[in-house]
């Protein structure tokens, strides 16, 4: 790490200009929900307070209404019937629902601060002509009813899933779209994925007796409703109860229900408690008694790298059609045999509490700055977990395979609109997590952690773009990265350095011809192995670093025009037993062939 004053006095003005001039609305929900499980239907009331922390003034506000995608003819419908390779679990399933398994969202009644207003529904999306604009600083209360049949599951949310858990709750209420300093995102729901505003939920969730409710939140009436938050109910009760759950500082609300749900609750160190929901019958037990006993691992792993889990509950329930994220709690697929895959779901989703739930992005436009990154936790949790040092490799593995299946986009196409889901699962998810596995090669492993612990101190509870991120890791580094960011995400180019010749230049010194016979430059990483075993390594930074990071002996830098470059070291030809470019493979590499120079003479 070697920091240029200049450079990092003008970053770090840039830096505190981002935050100073940051804002985010802020959006207070109180809702009164009363389930029919008979019809799988629902009333619902919403209060929802909205307040404009903008410089703008508001005229138009936009709802989503996700249960309208689980109709006949819908976006989600007709993509998922028109692209090549449809998610297995939507295919034509939506096409063919009945009347009484399609979901709907019937808006009864809409007033802002008491005045009727107007709306218009597009499938999913409602835009609400304000009776009153909403100035900056002002609020607006938004008094909905509404009436909503829940779908059968076909994606995420809906009834009856495939393992007969009867109700998962998700994308289930109007939600107000999310408002920033690029306007509204009312974006359609055709598959993937969520950003809404930060704010706060109370949630009053009326269902017969005998459901297990978890969810979102934390329930503040555990005597109310028993079911193990509170003791049993006993003496005549009511053929319905009430759960209220709160949450503080969440952009999204879920929750599940079962009547055939165990709940179990672990306590970790710090007194936060853990609450797990499955079905005896369906799900793995002896899964779920082993994740148990491994959640507090879990949480302390990622406090220490990632940040802390900041807030009070987190719960995990068997409620999903594989797994999903939502603040506070995960729905995850509860039976299967396989341990190893359980617990990585597990710790995939809940990791989501991190990039998605604490650090808000938008997960429709940068899928993956939440896949990605989560996925690069996951696997270093793994790692960990499993003993195994090679946990990322898999990630470059198929990233070869999508760029040698031509089928490759940039990795800033917005989910939806990839051609392929294949393309968007590895570049989400993949590319996104080698985004960050290969900016540790770039900025060094110092800076690289403590830019990550950075991003979530100076993020957490807001909605960094990708820009945002960058930032942090160039302060932390002293380094320009822009490049890095612009050749990953909004480019297809590849990398592929290579050992071009090595040749003696008398006694003492060596000269090493390096090539570059990619289209995307990165620093490149040198290390020679001498006969004896010495290990030594040189860094070759890009010119357009302005620095170098603060690992191996630096070079001067390489400008990325230059297709050689020529590193002479003082060694003696006849000592080199081996050089090797790209060590420890973080750098995308699509040629480790030609990485490699090896003596003649060498066994
Ligand atoms: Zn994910």
């Amino acid at each position: 790490m070697k920091r240029i004053s200049a450079i990092a006095l003008s970053l770090a003005a840039l830096q505190l200009g981002a935050q100073s001039n940051y804002w985010q609305n802020h959006v207070e929900y109180k809702m009164d929900i009363d389930m029919n499980v008979e019809e799988n239907t629902f009333n619902g009331e919403q209060w929802l307070t909205f307040t404009n922390n903008s410089p703008d003034t508001i005229t138009e506000v936009y709802y989503h209404l996700y249960f309208n995608a689980f109709q006949p003819g819908s976006m989600m419908d007709t993509r998922s019937r028109n692209i090549s390779d449809p998610d297995g679990r939507v295919k034509d399933r939506i096409f063919h629902l009945e009347s009484d398994e399609v979901g709907f969202h019937e808006i009864l009644s809409l007033e802002q601060d008491g005045q009727t207003v107007n709306y218009d529904i597009q499938q999913t999306v409602m835009k609400v002509e304000l009776q009153r604009p909403i100035i900056p600083g002002d609020a607006s209360v938004f008094h909905m009813t509404f009436h909503s049949q829940v779908p059968v599951q076909i994606r995420r949310s809906g009834r009856d899933n495939k393992e007969d858990v009867e109700y998962s709750m998700s994308q289930w209420y109007p939600k107000m779209a999310m408002y920033d300093e690029d306007g509204w995102h009312p974006d359609p729901y055709v598959g993937r994925e969520f950003y809404a505003e930060f704010g706060n939920f109370l949630v009053n969730i009326k269902i017969d007796k005998d459901y297990v409710v978890g969810g979102t939140g934390v329930l503040t009436n555990p005597e109310a409703v028993g079911h193990g938050y509170g003791p049993e109910l006993t003496g005549r009760v009511s053929d319905k109860i009430t759960y209220t759950f709160a949450a503080d500082n969440v952009h999204d609300f879920a929750w599940a229900a079962d009547p055939d749900f165990i709940h179990d609750i672990v306590e970790l160190e710090n007194g936060m408690p853990v609450h797990f929901f499955y079905q005896e019958e369906t799900a793995n037990v002896e899964n779920w008694e082993k994740l148990q006993e491994a959640v507090p691992a879990y949480f302390s792993f990622m406090a220490e790298h990632f940040g802390a889990y900041d807030y009070p509950q987190f719960s995990v329930i068997q409620a999903g059609d594989g797994g999903m994220e939502y603040p506070m709690c995960t729905f995850v697929v509860g039976g299967g045999d396989e341990w190893e895959g359980f617990l990585g779901l597990f710790v995939h989703e809940a990791t989501h509490n991190w990039y998605y739930g604490m650090l808000g992005t938008n997960e429709t436009n940068y899928p993956w700055m939440d896949e990605g990154f989560t996925t690069f936790a996951e696997d270093e949790f793994m790692g960990m977990f499993t003993d195994n040092p090679n946990v990322h490799q898999s990630a470059y593995n198929v990233y070869a395979q999508l760029d040698a299946s031509g089928l490759r986009e940039p990795m800033s196409t917005p989910g939806d609109h990839f051609n392929h889901n294949f393309a968007y699962s590895i570049s989400s998810y993949y590319m996104g997590s080698m985004f960050l596995n290969q900016m540790r090669s770039v900025v060094g492993e110092e800076a690289f952690w403590n830019g990550m612990m950075r991003y979530y101190n100076v993020w957490k509870f807001k909605h960094p773009k990708p820009e945002d991120f960058l930032r942090i890791m160039e302060r932390e580094s002293g380094l320009v990265l822009d490049w890095y960011l612009s050749y990953w995400k909004d480019q297809t180019k590849t990398i592929d350095y290579a050992v071009d010749s090595v040749l003696p230049m008398g006694e003492g010194a060596t000269l090493i011809r390096l090539a570059n016979n990619g289209e995307m430059p990165m620093p490149v990483d040198v290390v020679i192995e001498l006969e004896g075993g010495t290990e030594i390594m040189y860094t070759i930074p890009l010119v357009m670093m302005h620095g170098h990071k603060d690992e191996g002996l630096a070079a001067s830098p390489w400008p990325w025009t230059h297709p050689t470059y020529e590193l002479e070291v003082s060694y003696n030809m006849r000592d080199i037993r081996a050089i090797r470019l790209n060590p420890n493979r973080q750098v995308a590499d699509l040629n480790p062939k030609n990485d490699t120079w090896e003596s003649e003479d060498s066994e």
